[in-house]
Parts: C-alpha cells; sequence; structure tokens
C-alpha cells in the first residue's frame, strides 16, 4: 500500500451511507437446532422436526417450520408439542454438534464485522457501520452476509439491519424465514408505529398489562405520550421505553471480546522479596504467556495490571493485595511491551513486604489487526508487523517445543515458574 493510499484510506468516511449514525445487523438462525437436524438428516426435509428432550427434557427447544403449522413453539412442554403434532419427527438435542456449527457462523460474522455481539449460539448483532466501504450499501452487505452463512453452513439465516440495535432485531424477527428486511433512519418512526408494544425490549407481561391500562398498545401509542406522565406512571423505565419507541437507541454493539480480560498468575512455593529473580521470570512467563493468548486471539491489549498478592496473613486465610495498572500510548499483544508496563508497575509499587503470589493481566481489548490500531504511519505499521512476525515465530515454536522453550530472556536462567489462567 502506498503512503497516499493509506492516507486516502485514514481519511475516509465511517463507511456508513448518509443519515445512518451507525448500520447494525442483526443476524438469527432460523429454526436453528431443527435445521441442524434436516442439513445432516436430509431426509427429514419438510417434516415436521421437533428438538426437544436432552439437557431440556421435557421442553421443545427448536421446531422446523413444518412443525410450526402445528402451532408448535419451543419452549412448549414436549406432550403438549406431541398433542399439537402426533406425527412430529421429535429428536433429542445435539449440543456438541449446535457449538460447532455456532463456531463456523461466528467465523462468517466476524469476517464481515471486527464487531460481533453474539446473543446466544446463532444470533448476534454486528455493526457494520465500518464495512460500507468494503461491502456496500446495508443491504447489499447483509445480503452477502446471508450467501456466506448458506455457502459455510448449509443453514439459512434472517437478518435484519438498522441504525439502531433494537429495530434491527425486531426487523430479523418480522423477516422470518429466510428474511433479510432494512430500513433506514427517515422511516424508522413509521416503522414502528403500527407495530404492538410488546416488540420492544424491556416490555414484559407485567409491563405490558399496566401499559395496556393506561391505554398504550402500539409502539406509536407510547411515542406520543409525554415522558412526565410514562415516568409517573411506571418509573425510570417509562421515559426509556419512550426513547425506543421514537426510534432513539443509543445501546452500542459490544463485541463479546472487548468485555474479556485475560490473566496469568501464580503462587510461589516460598514467599519472596520483590527484587527477587524468581519474581522477575514469574513475571516474564506471565507476560509472555498473555502476549501468545492475545495474539491467538487476534487482539491486543491497552491496559496492563500487575496483581500482587502480599505474604503477610490477614487471618482467615486472606493476605493484602496489591493491584497496580497503566494505560498504554498503543494497544500491544506483544509479551515484551508487556513485560516492560510490569516492570513499571513493579516499581510503582514499591512493595516493601514479601510477596506470596504474583499475576499480570491485560484489560480494555482491541483488534490487533495494526489497519484497525490507525497505525497508518508506515515506519509505524512496518515496525508493527516485524514484531507480529516474529511473534508468530515464537508462537509456533512454542506449539512444538512447549512454551518455555521461547520464553524471552530466559535463555540462561531455571525453569520460568508455571502459570495459569485466572479466566
Ligand atoms: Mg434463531
Amino acid at each position: 500500500m502506498s503512503r497516499s493510499e493509506s492516507n486516502d484510506h485514514a481519511n475516509s468516511e465511517s463507511g456508513a451511507p448518509p443519515g445512518w449514525e451507525r448500520v447494525i445487523a442483526h443476524a438469527d438462525m432460523d429454526a436453528f437446532y431443527a435445521s441442524v437436524e434436516i442439513l445432516d438428516r436430509p431426509e427429514l426435509r419438510g417434516l415436521p422436526v421437533i428438538v426437544g428432550g436432552g439437557a431440556n427434557r421435557g421442553v421443545v427447544s427448536s421446531a422446523s417450520y413444518a412443525a410450526r403449522r402445528f402451532g408448535v413453539r419451543s419452549a412448549m412442554p414436549t406432550v403438549e408439542a406431541r398433542r399439537l403434532c402426533p406425527h412430529g419427527v421429535f429428536v433429542r438435542g445435539r449440543m456438541d454438534r449446535y457449538v460447532e456449527i455456532s463456531r463456523t457462523i461466528r467465523e462468517v460474522f466476524e469476517s464481515f464485522s471486527p464487531i460481533v455481539e453474539p446473543l446466544s449460539l446463532d444470533e448476534a448483532f454486528l455493526d457494520l457501520t465500518g464495512a460500507g466501504r468494503l461491502l456496500g450499501p446495508p443491504l447489499a452487505a447483509a445480503s452477502a452476509l446471508k450467501r456466506r452463512v448458506l455457502e459455510r453452513t448449509g443453514l439459512v439465516v434472517s437478518v435484519g439491519v438498522a441504525p439502531v440495535k433494537m429495530a434491527a432485531k425486531i426487523l430479523s424477527d418480522l423477516s422470518k424465514p429466510d428474511g433479510l428486511l432494512a430500513i433506514g433512519p427517515e422511516y424508522l418512526r413509521a416503522f414502528l408505529e403500527p407495530l404492538p408494544v410488546e416488540r420492544l425490549w424491556g416490555v414484559g407481561r407485567v409491563t405490558l398489562e399496566r401499559m395496556h391500562r393506561a391505554g398504550i398498545c402500539l409502539i406509536g401509542d407510547l411515542a406520543r405520550r409525554d415522558a412526565g406522565e410514562l415516568r409517573a406512571r411506571f418509573g425510570s423505565i417509562g421515559p426509556h421505553l419512550r426513547e425506543l419507541a421514537c426510534g432513539r437507541d443509543p445501546r452500542p454493539v459490544v463485541a463479546d471480546w472487548r468485555r474479556k480480560s485475560y490473566g496469568e498468575e501464580n503462587t510461589f512455593e516460598r514467599d519472596l522479596a520483590s527484587g527477587a529473580d524468581e519474581l522477575g521470570r514469574a513475571l516474564i512467563a506471565h507476560a509472555e504467556a498473555l502476549g501468545r493468548r492475545l495474539r491467538a486471539d487476534r487482539v491486543a491489549a491497552r491496559t496492563i495490571t500487575l496483581k500482587l498478592k502480599l505474604a503477610r496473613p490477614l487471618g482467615g486465610g486472606r493476605y493484602p493485595l496489591v493491584t497496580r495498572s497503566l494505560s498504554l500510548d498503543a494497544p500491544t499483544d506483544d509479551g515484551a511491551a508487556i513485560m516492560r508496563a510490569v516492570r513499571a508497575l513493579l516499581a510503582r509499587a514499591a512493595v516493601g513486604e514479601k510477596i506470596r503470589l504474583a499475576g499480570v493481566q491485560a484489560h480494555h481489548l482491541e483488534r490487533s489487526d495494526p489497519r484497525q490500531l490507525g497505525l497508518f504511519d508506515q515506519k509505524v505499521a512496518i515496525a508493527v508487523a516485524r514484531n507480529a512476525r516474529l511473534n508468530r515465530a515464537l508462537d509456533a515454536v512454542a506449539r512444538r517445543f512447549g512454551e518455555d522453550a521461547v520464553t524471552r530472556g530466559l535463555a540462561h536462567a531455571e525453569r520460568a515458574a508455571p502459570t495459569h489462567r485466572i479466566k
């Protein structure tokens, strides 16, 4: 990539179409478990397939569309499903198989967006805001997503696209089966108005009864009410639901990897002074192990935390805990960079006591693709790429010969302390 191209890339618009603040897709597999059973046993195609039993014995967990025509629904007692559909094909669930396919689906979702928020095995929000440049208008992107899921899994996904989460979910639901619906910001309110108010998230059975008593049946009824009146009647959820009814839903799509944190720690066989070599070696091992795990998951951390448990007992098996955190200028997945932060934190902690346990944690994760880190300066990008190559090579050695083979800075030292994951 030439310099001018990379600048164009950096300066281009967010990729969202005009008027769209965000482009949010909600993708939901059609009759997921039942469809997987039909995929694996094609002779079941077109038949009323009802998945129940297994871990959730006695309740329908998924029903094919042929079964739904008889009124069979998920969460219905299997006994009732048998009464409604006596000639139905009842099968036990195979959770391992559903999880396996779910992984493939997730891979496809993640190839469309770095920001995927799974809601269950077969359902996720995708933030497609930045995808416009590559994938075209929202409808084209969603249509490509449907095709790709079908190609990779043989299964059908329905997709709703809207500028807000709540509407995207309603749309995917309304579009089923094998559906695709998108709505732009200019039509959002008109689309929501005639829908029953229970379509909104947060309107459960009790709230719905109270809404009906207040004469609110449609989303439009709620949108037209006064926020103060709603607060008086329903408490703080009243104005919140009114915001949703007006098509305002500021909740972003939050990738599940962003919520995660990573940690490595160990308890020493004997308590150590804060300057002890063994402590330094353990921390290097933790930093390197963290770096490997971050790289394996293609994420980078912006915050590094040092965790020390002091040897002075507080009674009841408890010990004083010291934690110190540092925010990095740029997110990292590099063990050496993590260790530099750990050294700075160790100096800052200035622990004058013996230490019983030491750990390193990584928080505030981002995707580690350099293009998404805003590294458009070529020198920085090249340095990052070189470092990434080095780390990939180290990771390959670690996989072949074990983690101790590559623990940096330990060439002549004794084995690094074994580490274990805390999360
Ligand atoms: Mg589903």
